[in-house]
Formats: C-alpha cells, structure tokens, sequence
C-alpha cells in the first residue's frame, strides 16, 4: 500500500489493481526511461491533485502508444496517497495482517488442487493423522504390496489380519474382513448407515455423502480419520511388535483418541465422554 511513495517501484510493483502497471501497459513501459521509478517520481502532487508524470526516451506517438498513455492517465487520476511509511498488506486475511493459517489454507489448496485429489484436511485431527489419510487417499503408504512392488524383498504379502488377502491398501482398509467389523462399529456408533466403501478414496470422502450440520460432519470425518490412524497403528503393532489383533481394543482406542481430539481441538469444552461415546453432539452442534 502506498503511504509516500518513494518505497514502491511504480511500473514493476502491484500496488495499483491487480497487476503491475508494466503488464497493463506494455508499450509505455518499453518507452520508459528509469524502469525502477519509485510511485512517488510518476506521480507528482499539483495543487492538491495527484498527476501522471513521464519521462520517455522518446514521446509516445503510435496509436497503441497513445492509446495507453490516455488510458494511464485516466486511470491515476483520482489515485491519491499520503506521507507515512509505504506498507506491505496480506490479501489473504481480512485484517491485512499476515498470518501462518492463511498461509496455510492457500498452500492446501494449492496443494490438493496440484495433486487432483481434493483431500479435505481436517483441524481436528493431528497433522500427522491427516497426512496418514492424505497419503492413503494417494495410495502412497507402505503395505506390504506397495513394498513388493518396490522389490523389497518380503517373507510374505499375505494381510496380518485375516491371513487370506495380499495387502494392499484396499484391501486393508476396505476389504479385509477384520477392517470391515470396525467400520460396522463406527457406522453403529455414529448412526449411519453400514459404509459401502470400494477403495480408500471412497472411505477419506465418506463425511461428504452424510446429512448434518458442519460441526457434526467435522466430528465424524474426524472419526473416519482416527480410524484409518488406529487401523494402521494397529497393523504396525501386529507386524512389528507382534502384538495380538482384538478388535476391542481397536474400538476402545478410536473412540478414545477422537474423544480427545475433538474435545481439545474443536474447544468444545461442553463435550463430555458420556455424550461422546453414544455419538451424541447436541451440545456441539446446537
Ligand atoms: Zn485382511
């Protein structure tokens, strides 16, 4: 934003409409003589009255050029600016102040447009369990088909949780039967309908085909996304630790871990476990 001018170059700056002025006006910036000018050297203060003033190599006499020089100086005409300091201001935020979630937003949606995949990342969930879900949704997490397809050499692929199915990540958060009785449990849980997932990308995008309002979709998405984190921490537990697969426990800690989550990120501090653990939000979404 322009305060006295003399910080901010005026052809090459964006600090009038949305581009520089040496893009709108391509053919008096060639004739201009100073291109770094600062705003404050082109536009001279005359009686109250903030004019256009030019030093060209040569003065502009083709149409195009004539044409942009009117255009320039209707423009400017009625531009005015004050003497404090020139200031930077961030578009991105209401305020003008910068700051790191705004940032933050824009580089999601850069992020997921890039990738075409338009994960929706969730602020009620850690960040590790979103980039888990993210991912997932890329099918670029390290089962043991993903590993067998990068020639790392395996024992074997067979799925550790019902030992009939190579794992893949389909089959693990879809397909496999020990899976599906979770995913029965949280569609009981939540009250929705039995997920008819077919790949994972189905299960990250399951909270936008349920009805509700935004606070309760955000908490069953977060749900969604605790699952995949418990279900994959679980399988980690199982290959590794060689720890004993119960379904139970699995439950318990999905409904535990999101309780925690959302009570603390979403600041609902009239959340209770009573109310959580029978799903019910009423104090959250009314
Ligand atoms: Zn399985």
């Amino acid at each position: 934003m322009v305060g006295h001018g003399r910080d901010i170059q005026f052809w090459t700056a964006c600090w009038f409409g949305e581009e520089p002025l040496a893009n709108r006006f391509p053919n008096l910036f060639c004739l201009e003589s100073c291109k770094h000018v600062a705003v404050a050297d082109r536009l001279v203060e005359e009686n109250g009255v903030f004019r256009f003033r030019a030093r060209w190599k040569r003065r502009p006499n083709s149409t195009c050029e004539v044409r942009e020089l009117q255009e320039i100086a209707g423009a400017l005409s009625d531009v005015s600016f004050g003497t404090g300091q020139d200031y930077w201001v961030w578009k991105l935020n209401a305020s003008g102040s910068f700051t790191v979630n705004s940032m933050r937003r824009l580089v999601q949606k850069v992020r997921s447009s890039d990738l075409g995949t338009g994960f929706q990342w969730n602020s009620w969930a850690p960040i590790k369990v979103n980039f888990l879900a993210w991912r997932l949704s890329l099918d670029r997490i390290p089962t043991l088909m993903a590993l067998a397809r990068r020639q790392v050499n395996l024992e074997s692929t067979i799925c550790r949780f019902c030992g009939e199915m190579d794992e893949s990540a389909d089959h693990l958060f879809v397909g496999c039967g020990f899976t599906q009785v979770v995913w029965d449990f949280v569609a009981r849980w939540c009250n929705i309908r039995p997920f008819y997932a077919l790949d994972v990308k189905d299960l990250v995008n399951m909270h936008m085909h349920v009805n509700g309002p935004r606070k309760w979709q955000k908490a069953y998405y977060t749900v969604i996304l605790t699952t995949i984190w418990s279900i994959w921490k679980c399988r980690n537990e199982v290959i590794f630790n060689q720890k004993e697969l119960k379904t139970e426990r699995l439950i318990e800690e999905i409904r535990t871990l999101s309780y925690l989550w959302v009570r603390n990120r979403s600041k609902s501090l009239g959340l209770t476990w009573g109310n959580w653990s029978v799903f019910d939000l009423s104090c959250m979404v009314s």
